[in-house]
């Protein structure tokens, strides 16, 4: 469970306010753990934490910075 936990701490933290929907970190996720929201009103990426393995491809990819690395 610990080992879990652990896991889940090194997945980037997300916010969408600056999200312009570009879907870079989307293409650049090996594990498919970032998802859209796609409506006419609401679009930004959105973050499956237990997918993720922290590898930070996201964090790199953003350009708008949405993305932040966890502090190990
Ligand atoms: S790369 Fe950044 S701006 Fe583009 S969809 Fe992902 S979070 Fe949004
Ligand atoms: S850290 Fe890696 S696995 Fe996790 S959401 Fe970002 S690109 Fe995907």
């Amino acid at each position: 469970m610990e080992n879990k936990q652990n896991k889940k701490a090194n997945c980037p933290t997300f916010s969408s306010k600056n999200c312009t929907a570009c879907w870079a970190c989307v293409s650049a996720c090996p594990r498919k753990a970032i998802g859209r929201i796609n409506l006419p009103w609401h679009r930004h990426a959105v973050i499956f934490r237990m997918k993720c393995i922290g590898c930070n491809r996201c964090v790199e990819v953003c350009s708008n910075h949405c993305f932040s690395r966890t502090q190990r």
